[in-house]
């Protein structure tokens, strides 16, 4: 394994010393750099921060609630009533049908 590839700079053509990737819009571009053009590349832009966003969500939380006729009272009697589950799968169909396929795949 003696040979080795050398980057070159895909903006002036000397050894590249990077490969930097560009996010425009939903696409990745990968480019080759020097020193120079990283320096020229990086020097405006900026980092985006993870983990902040802004306030919209918070707005959202602070909407006025809605008034309806009804008394919380008849809404947490709603709720005990809700216990019950809908759409469980059952044994015979869905739980059956995957256990028996790793059975079937060991067998094999
Ligand atoms: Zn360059």
């Amino acid at each position: 394994m003696g040979e080795r590839t050398i980057l070159v700079c895909d903006v002036c053509g000397r050894p590249a010393v990077q490969t930097v990737t560009i996010k425009v819009g939903r696409q990745n571009w990968t480019k080759d750099l020097c020193q120079t053009h990283v320096d020229e590349l990086t020097s405006g832009a900026r980092r985006p921060r993870p983990g902040r966003r802004r306030a919209v969500v918070a707005a959202e939380a602070a909407a006025p609630p809605r008034r309806r006729g009804r008394p919380p009272k008849s809404a947490s009697a709603g709720g005990a009533t809700g216990t019950r589950r809908r759409g469980r799968p059952r044994k015979s169909q869905t739980a059956g049908a995957s256990s028996t396929d790793g059975q079937s795949g060991g067998s094999s």
